[in-house]
């Protein structure tokens, strides 16, 4: 299937959904503190206005957690944008597919521009949830994916709307698309997979996607548990993603039939609570004790993943090993940041996550860096 760009597509006149990454931080005043992400979508904004495109943007930014929460509010993302594009009129929309967005929308021309409201202060954006990806559908005609980092996500506004909208890649997208597809389509082998982050519901495109080409998939990260209590382990108060057992049990047996070697953690760190500071143990994947929770892989798995990882010809990694928030829980990301730096082969670093900078060893750092998985999500319906 051609994964077509906004290039490919008339847009003259048309309503144009374009999801970008606006996940910009904020300073206590509420000003875009640093707008290298506006600016980073600025090439398919641009093309669109001055292809007489209708563009209606629309981001998530931090984590609101399906509610409204105005310090998570996209409004100082508009002010910005209107500053980066003074010729042209830029509306915000105080909701996201409700009575602002539809007025805001109906009310524009073409060559103009309507920021939606944050789309996590719905609860159904991160739960991929039909009817409001319908919503988001009906404002537009077109669908342009070119959110830096956040394509991989199974969410409505990244991947739902493509149901209901023809979608096309913008710039960002396209530009990743072509860099990543030789990677990914013609991989040196051994071609080994890295996946960690919180859940497997989130990834199952990419998950699913990468089986059909690496030779190994290392998993780490919260999803690990949900893998674990798929084989039966006791993973006490770890992160499970209840709805996916089954689908780890259906990933685990096509990984088998497809000659995947499919490795999980062997040890896992464990802590009593979710805290910085909690007092941690290294325990046997198969015996993490009643109350304890998973925050990170053991020192026998990063060693066992560090060797694959160096041994590759090209590696794809997306998602942290551990809460690597906490310094205590980011031993396992930081190895596998060490083995990939060390790894001679080409080494891809996906998904918003993914690279704690901390853990990373800059200087040394060949691999090269790209933010998005692009695959699997683009491009469901020809125009
Ligand atoms: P994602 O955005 O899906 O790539 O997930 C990133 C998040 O996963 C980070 O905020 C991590 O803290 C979190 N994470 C990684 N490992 C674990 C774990 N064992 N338990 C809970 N959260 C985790």
């Amino acid at each position: 299937m051609a994964k077509k760009t906004v290039e490919d597509i008339q847009v003259a006149g048309k309503r144009v959904l374009c999801r970008v990454d606006f996940n910009v931080p904020l300073t206590e005043d509420m000003k875009v503190a640093d707008d290298k992400r506006i600016v980073a979508a600025m090439p398919t904004i641009k093309y669109l206005l001055d292809h007489d495109a209708k563009v209606i943007l629309c981001s998530h930014l931090g984590r609101p957690k399906g509610k409204v929460d105005m310090k998570y509010t996209l409004a100082p993302v508009a002010a910005r944008l209107q500053e980066l594009l003074p010729e042209v009129r830029v509306q915000f929309a105080s909701d996201t597919v409700g009575e602002s967005a539809q007025k805001c929308v109906a009310d524009m021309k073409d060559g103009e521009i309507v920021l939606l409201e944050n789309t996590r202060f719905q609860k159904e954006e991160e739960a991929n949830d039909p009817e409001f990806s319908k919503k988001l559908a009906n404002l537009a005609d077109i669908f342009v994916s070119d959110a830096f980092g956040t394509v991989h996500r199974a969410h409505a506004s990244t991947a739902g709307v493509a149901e209901y909208l023809p979608a096309v890649a913008g710039f960002l997208i396209g530009k990743e698309l072509g860099i990543m597809g030789e990677a990914l389509n013609n991989p040196q082998r051994p071609f080994v997979a890295i996946l960690g982050g919180a859940k497997v519901s989130d990834k199952i495109g990419v998950i699913k996607n990468l089986l059909e080409k690496c030779d190994t998939l290392l998993i780490g990260g919260g999803m690990a548990y949900t893998f674990y209590k798929a084989m039966g382990y006791e993973i006490g108060n770890s992160l499970l993603d209840e709805n996916s057992i089954d689908l780890a049990k259906e990933l685990m047996a096509d990984a088998k039939a497809r000659g995947v070697n499919l490795m999980l953690p062997v040890d896992t760190v464990v802590a009593p609570e979710f805290n910085a500071d909690a007092e941690y143990k290294t325990v046997p994947a198969n015996a993490i004790p009643a109350g304890w929770m998973g925050m990170d892989i053991g020192e026998e798995t990063r060693a066992k993943y560090a060797e694959v990882i160096k041994a590759a010809k090209t590696v794809i990694w997306n998602g942290p090993m551990g809460v690597f928030e906490f310094p205590n829980f980011a031993k396992g990301t930081s190895a596998v940041a060490e083995a990939c730096a060390e790894c001679e082969g080409t080494t891809i670093i996906g998904g918003g996550d993914s690279p704690p900078a901390a853990a990373l060893p800059w200087s040394s750092w060949r691999a090269r860096c790209c933010p998005v998985w692009p695959f699997s999500m683009i491009n469901k319906k020809e125009v």
